[in-house]
């Protein structure tokens, strides 16, 4: 079978999750699979290489709290460092801070202003894409940290929300749509 089956079969809907109304994609079960878990960081860790497997990124950047645990050994996988961007008042250091819109309400993202270098390519790791406000959020920071955008790569697209939209021309890459 290939991933993106072998993903479905291991990605558990959770129904009124977190709240009344949504379906949330669990991937608990996938984590929890060695063998699947393995293949899942090697296909996102592609990302951050060329056609010749040369890796051409600097930097992995992974968002609280579902995108740390991918992102981790994708940078692991690659040879380079990882940067976590998290919610507000968890990181110890100087921060920078984007603001951007949810449904209801707002919600913001933080970096450290130190975690890039002038000019360090970063591929961004998440497990979902939905809305792309954490996509679109965590792109900021890169760019206002100095960064520049090699790509986003998700485990998952929801592809009835318009998050490919929210990231403009962002190069992504999907393991899995739903
Ligand atoms: P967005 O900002 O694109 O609307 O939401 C994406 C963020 O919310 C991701 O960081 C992801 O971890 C989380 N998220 C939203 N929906 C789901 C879901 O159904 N399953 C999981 N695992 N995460 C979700």
């Amino acid at each position: 079978a290939d991933l993106s089956a072998l993903i479905d079969g291991l990605v558990r809907d959770v129904e009124d999750f977190p709240k009344a109304g949504v379906t949330f994609k669990d991937i608990t079960p996938l984590l929890d699979d060695h063998a699947a878990f393995t293949q899942v960081v090697q296909a996102l860790a592609a990302a951050g290489r060329d056609a010749s497997g040369q890796v051409v990124v600097d930097k992995v950047v992974g968002m609280e709290a579902r995108g740390f645990i991918l992102a981790a050994p994708v940078a692991l996988a690659l040879g380079v460092g990882f940067v976590p961007v998290r919610k507000p008042g968890k990181l110890p250091w100087e921060t920078r801070s984007v603001d951007y819109d949810l449904e209801y309400g707002q919600e913001t993202l933080q970096m450290h202003t130190d975690a890039l270098t002038e000019g360090d390519r970063v591929l961004v790791i998440d497990d979902v894409l939905a809305t792309g406000g954490t996509a679109a959020a965590t792109a900021t920071l890169v760019q206002q940290g100095g960064g520049v955008l090699h790509g986003l790569a998700v485990l998952m697209e929801l592809s009835f929300l318009p998050g490919r939209a929210a990231i403009g021309d962002l190069p992504l890459t999907v393991l899995h749509v739903v």
